[in-house]
């Protein structure tokens, strides 16, 4: 057993750290606190090779692996937080189920803009009542001659603004078994996006009508049964939400082991007051073992998709270390950690989202419970 990289992540972890402290530093603290997608960035990183890295080549991507993606984002979140929106967008968002997915057709269509940062994608699963039970979703796909007729209403996409491409779970028939996801474009008739509104973190979304909607059979992602494949698709979403979680933590943590070893107070550092010391050691232990249980999930997936335990384990624990650590780091740096002049307020809000967003703790310790049991719990009343 090895905990350390091997020498190639660890080159490779060195190359993106040197790009994104050259060029990403400066700004971060601007680009926080604006709510467009910083599309300057985008385009930046798919030349720099950051967008599409477990991609095979032929559809345009690095041929690289989902520890390299792992390894850009964290170290993409530790120079500038907010560029890692642009990280996750392009490797392990609603991206990674479609181009596992996606005929070469579709991939050829959309792949190449995605990737050159030029265009998003979003990812449309929750309803206004179907949120944690998602399995409950109502926006129906009904054939009708060549095309299916899309209506129903999806809410909190990411990136939901300014997206031109819509990965929509939709259903074609009852059941989990009717469940699967077609591709809306923005622009097609019967789709509108409403007014954006405003998450805590400061990022925006906007609820997706479909009002008879046509989607041409060329724009079926799934059929239906595929809601298994995409919740697997999903898997290495939540390992990008993860990722961040632990990243931004560490960010915050970093900031205040930085304050704590300058700012006086009673004529001493804060860093020798043990009370202090001891928030520190406990951010320390948790961070790292979340960080053991990411490249565990990580390693699961060899050159696949992700184990469904392993993925729920290391999200849990990363998503609860990097807010615990974001939160202290905050609570260490005093007003300092409060101001919007640093980005710790801008962690706590964000490391906050990911414990709800991507399948929230509460679930994901529902699906660790099954696999300890070994046996499903129906949540449904019987
Ligand atoms: C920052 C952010 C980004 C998001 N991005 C997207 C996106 O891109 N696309 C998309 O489709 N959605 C997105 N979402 C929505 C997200 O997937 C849902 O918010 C999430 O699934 C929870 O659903 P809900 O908000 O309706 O809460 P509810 O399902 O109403 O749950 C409320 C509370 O009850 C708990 N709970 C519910 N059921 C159970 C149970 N059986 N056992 C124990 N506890 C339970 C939940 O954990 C939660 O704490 C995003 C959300 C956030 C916050």
């Amino acid at each position: 057993m090895d905990f350390e990289l091997d020498e190639e992540s660890r080159a490779f972890a060195d190359s993106v750290r040197r790009f994104a402290r050259n060029k990403l530093a400066e700004g971060a603290l601007r680009r926080a606190h604006e709510s467009a997608y910083p599309w300057d960035v985008a385009r930046m990183l798919a030349a720099q090779g950051l967008l599409g890295i477990p991609f095979a080549e032929a559809d345009g991507g690095m041929g690289g692996t989902l520890l390299q993606a792992v390894i850009a984002i964290q170290e993409v979140a530790l120079v500038c937080p907010r560029s890692d929106d642009i990280v996750q967008a392009g490797n392990f968002g609603p991206i990674r189920t479609f181009v596992e997915y996606a005929t070469p057709g579709q991939k050829k269509r959309f792949l190449p803009d995605l990737l050159a940062g030029k265009t998003l994608m979003s990812l449309g699963m929750t309803e206004p009542d179907a949120g944690s039970a998602v399995t409950d979703l109502q926006t129906r796909a009904e054939m009708e001659g060549t095309v299916y007729v899309v209506n129903g209403s999806k809410i909190f996409s990411t990136h939901s603004p300014e997206a031109n491409l819509f990965l929509i779970y939709v259903r074609y028939g009852p059941g989990v078994g009717g469940i699967g996801s077609v591709l809306v474009e923005r622009g097609m008739p019967g789709f509108t996006i409403g007014k954006p509104s405003s998450f805590m973190s400061g990022e925006q979304w906007a609820e997706l009508h479909f009002e008879g909607c046509r989607i041409p059979a060329e724009n079926v992602l799934l059929g239906p049964g595929g809601f298994k494949k995409q919740i697997s698709g999903f898997n290495v979403e939540r390992l990008g939400n993860a990722s961040r979680s632990l990243a931004l933590g560490r960010y915050a943590f970093n900031l205040a082991r930085e304050h704590a070893l300058v700012r006086k107070q009673f004529g001493r550092p804060l860093c020798e007051f043990q009370g202090l010391q001891w928030k520190f050691a406990e951010m320390a232990v948790k961070l790292d073992s979340a960080q053991l249980l990411l490249y565990r999930a990580v390693a699961s997936a060899d050159k696949g998709l992700p184990a469904a335990y392993e993925t729920a384990a290391a999200k849990l624990a990363c998503n609860t270390a990097g807010w615990e650590a974001a939160n202290e780091a905050l609570q260490v740096m005093g007003g300092t950690g409060y101001s919007r002049d640093t980005l710790v307020e801008y962690c706590v809000r964000r490391t906050r989202g990911w414990m709800i967003a991507g399948g929230s703790l509460e679930m994901l310790k529902n699906r660790i419970a099954e696999s300890i049991f070994d046996r499903r719990f129906d949540q449904r009343p019987g």
